[in-house]
């Protein structure tokens, strides 16, 4: 019989790697990172993105750096950035020609945090290790770690073909997937030990092998975890917009944490036209807020409403509650310490409404239909007041703020 998963498997082990004072592996908790989608010669839209993904909880940034226009934005982007108090590392992100803008633009090599190699994309044939060893080199250089992050959109087709080859002369014993899968890891290993051999230390290397199916990223990742202890940066590659993106990568990515595989996520969500670039943020948060891993906002518990609600004010109290939190967490985070902790309810009626608000250090059941106009609000467990009358939400929504307060300001040992 198949064994289930009851409980996380212990992180695997990894070589943990400084990105920019941010630790990425060795047992540091799993860091959540996103990517920009401006033009990087664009200062001002991308200083204001990267500002907008950290604040919003990116820990680490990256951006794309593809000419010499963006290379020279770089280390202007950064000063931008101190001067905004915002010390988020940037890892810039190099295809192609990497190797020639970070040997023609000094400050962006010492500005950047990391380096994004993709072996598929370093250049072909003898090209190919040389301009990948010059990456290297430089990040030696500058003693900056790099990403090496396979994609199998841009997979070494040398290598692949190489393996199919050997493969068919072997009577086929795997399937055409199974190979592909097979030269996205040995990409990355091959990369790693070549980056090894010039010189970058195991602890300045992170490994990743993006895919855009679900079932061939937790295969290969499972892959690369059982044959080396390099620090994995995980993500589905295209994962595409709205609810498809968001179910996919939780999914894959889910299932990887739950087995201890992975030290650093991103959900590479396309955003909807004029979308939110944060919302990736807000989702890989989410995921590992939601599996028990980190702690990121307090926890919001709301029914889901049925027959029993007919009007939407508690979807409305709990929606605003939630986006109140996020906004707010910034800001509370320096001023509530431990306020990641708050677990808030709103329910729809009494059915499960008052059991659920005890639960929480602070709920309030709303009326369902047929129930009288009052809302119970519980702290900590016990009935604390009840709401009447039109401002039931204001009312709660005060109440929440003084609780907060209360619990996690600065006076709040000294007032007890
Ligand atoms: S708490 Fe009440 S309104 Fe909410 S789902 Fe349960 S029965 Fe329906």
């Amino acid at each position: 019989m198949t064994a289930i998963l009851r409980e996380p498997l212990a992180r695997r082990h990894s070589v943990g790697v400084s990105v920019g004072g941010v630790t990425v592996g060795g047992q540091a908790p799993v860091v959540v990172q996103s990517m920009t989608n401006t033009d990087t010669a664009d200062i001002d839209g991308t200083v204001a993105q990267v500002a907008a993904l950290h604040r919003a909880g990116s820990e680490i940034v990256r951006i794309t750096v593809d000419r010499d226009e963006a290379a020279t934005a770089v280390p202007k982007i950064r000063e931008r950035l101190e001067r905004l108090g915002l010390d988020v590392p940037l890892v810039g992100d190099f295809h192609y020609i990497g190797h020639k803008l970070l040997a023609d633009h000094p400050a962006c090599a010492e500005a950047l945090a990391k380096y994004r190699i993709n072996p598929g994309n370093v250049g072909f044939r003898d090209k190919r290790d040389r301009q990948f060893a010059e990456i290297v080199e430089m990040a030696i250089r500058y003693d900056k770690p790099v990403r090496i992050g396979v994609n199998w959109g841009s997979l070494d087709q040398e290598l692949l073909t190489r393996l199919m080859d050997e493969n068919q002369a072997n009577g086929s014993p795997l399937s055409a997937r199974e190979v592909t899968r097979e030269a996205i890891v040995q990409s990355a290993l091959l990369s790693a030990e070549l980056a090894e051999s010039i010189g970058l230390g195991r602890d300045r290397i992170i490994l990743s092998a993006k895919v855009s199916q679900v079932q061939d990223l937790i295969a290969v990742y499972a892959m690369l975890a059982e044959r080396s202890d390099h620090a994995l940066h995980l993500g589905l590659t295209e994962a595409g917009m709205g609810t498809k993106g968001v179910v996919a990568s939780s999914a894959a990515m889910g299932i990887l944490l739950q087995q201890g595989i992975g030290d650093t996520i991103r959900i590479s969500l396309t955003p909807e036209p004029g979308g939110d670039r944060t919302r990736e943020v807000q989702v890989a948060q989410e995921l590992l807020q939601t599996m028990g891993f980190r702690q990121f906002l307090p926890v919001v518990a709301a029914c889901p409403g049925c027959g029993r609600t007919t009007s939407t004010v508690f979807q409305e109290l709990a929606q605003r509650i939630e986006s109140d939190l996020r906004e707010q967490m910034p800001l509370w985070r320096e001023k509530y310490p431990g306020v990641e902790e708050l677990k808030v309810a709103v329910m729809g009626c009494i059915v499960n409404g008052p059991g659920e608000s005890k639960h929480a250090d602070i709920g309030i059941s709303l009326p369902g239909t047929g129930e009288s106009p009052a809302a119970p609000v519980y702290v900590e467990g016990r009935k604390a007041a009840t709401l009447r009358g039109n401002n039931i939400a204001e009312d709660f929504r005060a109440m929440l703020a003084d609780y907060i307060e209360r619990r996690f300001g600065r006076n709040a040992d000294a007032a007890e």
